[in-house]
Parts: structure tokens; C-alpha cells; sequence
């Protein structure tokens, strides 16, 4: 069996960046390819610490989805799956067993030499009859100046399309650093102008920024009067939301696998875990706050707030994916980052099958059965807060300083609205669901959510109540 682990920024605050990360896991679902595909995700679960005891093999590769290397790719992924690596990532990716695990972790897909091609179809899409005689194109970046391999990317994009005869001429511009994007009509002659974002994904940059600094008004913009005649310049769609990304994704993949293949047996541990489950589910139980029930060959997930509401009342999902997209929220509509906090929302039913169960409840309560299972059977290992506060880089650094009744006071308030029991603080759990408690969920360690409002709270910006999340 093979898994393959893909890798996302997410967010507290919204699931449209996790969305991108489902759409390129569901793509490549669809080839076969793989045993299964898993997502992970730095704000939101299943998170770093976690995702790979979610996946069901000893054959692990995990692709960063980021657009260029930098703080994420080689400082904060590595670390938090725990891969004993920092820095640079060589091109054949790194490779090391964890917990009886083949893991290799490669180079995010951005940096894979193939999104040149994604570069020449987006900016064929743009401009269908681009032609070498009269056509420039732009390779535009975001630049910054805290990581200098952040702009090599698009640097060594333009040299190889440059080299490539494709176009008249070929430019690296930035937004944030020189030679910003604004200069363009400076510096290029030809009369029509390709512009391809080298961006993840639509956004604010790519809507608002680029277009104002470029003084664009459209997809096709006309220039009648720059310093080099009338020019046209076409704009194309960010590169990071081509569906050919997920051929890059797959050769990746392919190139981690390399000389380290091996046939890879399956985790045992991650077989009882969700043969256990699927017991529950056969008898019918309580798994957190949901209801799941057997019925005739197949199950039944609901609110168990909803237990003896008729199916007509419900909205009824067939597919995991489903239920994952009427989860995703809370009530109010708000993302649910922790998908463990109390605020799962009412009035759905999924009816599926014993193999979509599993999937189900993986999308529903990520990383849950795995680390329950294994409280059960004493083997989970809980990480004290101080250990997660020293790992902690960057920004996040300061919640070292929090002393303990600071972390005390916002877990009594965070966590209170969470359906685990805090063993990282000491707290202890004698039952879980397996046992017939549905709430009784570990916590082994102090996910993202606590450890942003801890910094919240030691640089002073945490507001009396607390966040809202
Ligand atoms: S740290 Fe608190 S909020 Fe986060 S998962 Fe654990 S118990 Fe829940």
C-alpha cells in the first residue's frame, strides 16, 4: 500500500486555503494511482503532529502544496512531522523511517520543473495564438526579501522558457521587490504581453494587487502610447490552480520513490484502530457528538442531538466528501478549524458505506480514532507543554515566554469548548468512546488554535473574553 500526504498552509480563521489542498487530494484520488490520499495541515487538523498516524500504510510521501520554498516547506513541515531535518530540501527529497513508517518528504510542488508547462498553458489560455515573432511573456512573483529561494524559482522559470523559443522575451518581475511589476512597460518591447502569476491560488494579489500595479482593467488590456508603441498585455490565471498541477504533484511522488522503494507492509496499528471503529459503528454508538448506526449493510452518521428526528427533516449526504462539506462550519457559518470543539452543527444526515465510514469519520474528527485507540490500548504518548512551546519558530517563538497560569487561564477557555481531555496538562482519561464514553477524546498535545492564542496572550492582545473561534 502507498499514501500519499499532502500538505497544506490552512487557516483558523477560514477553510478557502484548505480548499485548494481537497480539490488537487480529490484530482488525484480520482487517478488511482495511490492507496489513499491525505490531507494535513499546519492551522487546521488533521494537523502536522498528527497527520501520519491518519495514513493507513508504511509507504509514506509528502509533498508540501506550496508555490516556492521557504520558512514552511523547510523549517516548520519537518519539524512538526517530527523528520529531523531543517534547511534546504535536496531535490531527491529526504527520506528516514518514523514509527516503523517509510516517510519522504519532498520539494513543494512549485519548484518542480514541469510547472514550466503549466506556465506555457496558462499563458496559452490567455493568449491562444502566442507567437515567438511578437509576444513577451512575464513570469510574476511575489518576492519578498525574508527568503531568497522564494524569488529563485521564478528566476530559473525565465531562464529555461527564455531558452525555450517560445516567446520574443522573457521577464521576472515581483510585486514586492525589484524589478517590480510595475516597470514592465520599461522594460519590454514586444507588442503583446503575457502575464502568468506564479501564485498558489486567486486571491487578493492576483485580483487587486497585480492588476492595479500593472494598470490593467481587464483580462486584455490595451496600451495605445508606451515608451516602446502600442502594446497589449493579456492576463493570465494564477499557475498554482491549473489542473496540470496535479500531474506535477504525481511526478514528484514518482521521483521521492526513487532508490528507497520498498513494498511497504501495511500499519497494524492503523488497521485496529479502524477495525475497532467499525465494530462500534456495527453495534450502533456515540463517537463525540455524532451518532452513527447500522442499517442494513450500511451506516448512518448524524447529530446525536438529531437521534430520533425523521431522515425527511435532515439534508442527507451520500459521500464522505459531503459530510466533510456540511461539517466544515459551525452553525453560524463560521470554519471550524478544531473540528473537536463542541460546535458541530446540527440537521444532516450521511448514510454510507463501510469503506466511506472510515473516510467519513476521518474528514469529520480527523486523527481522532487513531489517537483514541491508542489511549486505549496505553501506547499514546502525551507531549508536556513545554516541549511543544521550545519547538515552536518564527513568530510563535514568544509563547515560550507564557508562564503556566498564562496557559492555564486560555485553555480553561479555549479547550473548555473542546471535546478532549487535556492529557499535555496532566489531565486524565480512564475511558474513551472504544469504552462507551462518546466524549472521552485524548488531547496529546496542545494543537495550533491553543498555541496562536497563547501568543495572543503573552504579547497582551488577547482580549478579556478570549477569541471567538
Ligand atoms: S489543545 Fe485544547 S482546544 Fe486544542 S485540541 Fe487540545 S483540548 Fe482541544
Amino acid at each position: 500500500m502507498r499514501s500519499l500526504v499532502l500538505i497544506g498552509h490552512g487557516s483558523h480563521l477560514n477553510g478557502e486555503s484548505a480548499a485548494a489542498v481537497y480539490r488537487y487530494a480529490e484530482l488525484i484520488r480520482g487517478r488511482g494511482l495511490f492507496d489513499e490520499v491525505v490531507e494535513g495541515y499546519w492551522k487546521e487538523e488533521p494537523s502536522l503532529r498528527q497527520v501520519l498516524k491518519t495514513t493507513a500504510s508504511t509507504d509514506v510521501t509528502v509533498i508540501p502544496m506550496f508555490i516556492s520554498e521557504g520558512y514552511f516547506t523547510e523549517t516548520v513541515i519537518p519539524r512538526e512531522l517530527g523528520l529531523g531535518h531543517q534547511g534546504p530540501v535536496p531535490p531527491e527529497g529526504i527520506a528516514r523511517v518514523l514509527g516503523g513508517r517509510t516517510v519522504r518528504y519532498t520539494l513543494p510542488y512549485g519548484v518542480h520543473p514541469s510547472m514550466r508547462d503549466v506556465i506555457v498553458e496558462r499563458a496559452r489560455e490567455a493568449l491562444p495564438d502566442l507567437d515567438a515573432a511578437d509576444t513577451a511573456l512575464v513570469v510574476l512573483g511575489h518576492g519578498t526579501t525574508r527568503n531568497e529561494n522564494s524569488n529563485r524559482v521564478i528566476y530559473e522559470n525565465a531562464q529555461a522558457l527564455r531558452g525555450s523559443g517560445l516567446f520574443a522575451e522573457v521577464h521576472a518581475l515581483f510585486l514586492d521587490e525589484d524589478p517590480k511589476v510595475g516597470t514592465w512597460p520599461e522594460k519590454i518591447t514586444a507588442p503583446r504581453v503575457v502575464v502568468v502569476p506564479f501564485f498558489a491560488s486567486e486571491g487578493w494579489h492576483t485580483l487587486e494587487t497585480i492588476p492595479e500595479d500593472m494598470g490593467l482593467t481587464g483580462d486584455v488590456t490595451e496600451f495605445p502610447d508606451t515608451p516602446h508603441g502600442p502594446q497589449t498585455v493579456y492576463y493570465a490565471k494564477p499557475v498554482g490552480t491549473h489542473p496540470a498541477v496535479a500531474d506535477v504533484i504525481l511526478h514528484l511522488a514518482e521521483e521521492a520513490r526513487g532508490a528507497s522503494e520498498r513494498g511497504g507492509d501495511e500499519d497494524r496499528a492503523w488497521h485496529a484502530a479502524w477495525q475497532a471503529l467499525v465494530s462500534l459503528a456495527r453495534r450502533g454508538g456515540r463517537l463525540g457528538e455524532v451518532l452513527i448506526s447500522a442499517q442494513s449493510g450500511v451506516y448512518e452518521v448524524r447529530h446525536a442531538l438529531d437521534e430520533g428526528r425523521p431522515g425527511s427533516d435532515l439534508t442527507t449526504v451520500v459521500t464522505p466528501e459531503g459530510l466533510r462539506d456540511l461539517t466544515r462550519r459551525d452553525e453560524g457559518g463560521n470554519h471550524r478549524p478544531v473540528h473537536t470543539l463542541r460546535n458541530l452543527p446540527r440537521g444532516w444526515r450521511a448514510v454510507l458505506s463501510e469503506d466511506d465510514l472510515v473516510r467519513g469519520v476521518h474528514f469529520l474528527y480527523p486523527a481522532v480514532v487513531e489517537e483514541t485507540y491508542a489511549h486505549h490500548c496505553r501506547t499514546l504518548r502525551a507531549t508536556p507543554w513545554p516541549t511543544t512551546a521550545r519547538r515552536q519558530t518564527g513568530i510563535y517563538s514568544r509563547v515560550q515566554r507564557a508562564t503556566p497560569e498564562q496557559v492555564e487561564h486560555v485553555a480553561s477557555e479555549v479547550c473548555a469548548n473542546c471535546l478532549r481531555t487535556r492529557l499535555w496538562a496532566g489531565e486524565t482519561l480512564a475511558q474513551t468512546f472504544f469504552s462507551g464514553v462518546p466524549g472521552a477524546i485524548p488531547c496529546a498535545e496542545a494543537c495550533t488554535l491553543l498555541v496562536a492564542e497563547v501568543r495572543e496572550e503573552v504579547s497582551g492582545k488577547r482580549g478579556a473574553g478570549g477569541h471567538s473561534h
